[in-house]
């Protein structure tokens, strides 16, 4: 996977399409991320300790990669990304400018 925790990213599918965000997290599979604002559920939480209210709370659940590209801030856009160099210098770079992203 090319996308990391806290890079900026552009939905290209599904419900919050066109949308600009930051990656929040990896999803505890490994396999998919978080991120914010997009792909809002509600959870329903039961009443503990922590939550004494219970109820039902807006969380952001885990999107696949797939759905997702890497935004160029020169292209203005989600671009694909390439990887240069070796570890553990490798960087990845736009395809279309050639700037680092
Ligand atoms: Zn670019």
């Amino acid at each position: 996977m090319k996308i990391r925790k806290n890079d900026t990213v552009v939905v290209i599918s599904g419900d919050d399409k066109g949308k600009k965000a930051r990656v929040l997290a990896l999803a505890p599979d490994g396999r998919r991320l978080i991120v914010e604002g997009v792909n809002y559920i509600w959870k329903h939480v039961r009443r503990t300790q922590k939550t004494p209210a219970g109820g039902r709370v807006q969380k952001e659940a885990p999107i696949e990669p797939s759905k997702l590209m890497l935004f160029c801030p020169t292209c203005n856009k989600g671009v694909k990304v390439r990887r240069t160099g070796e570890a553990p210098s490798k960087t990845r770079v736009c395809r279309k400018c050639g700037g680092q992203v």
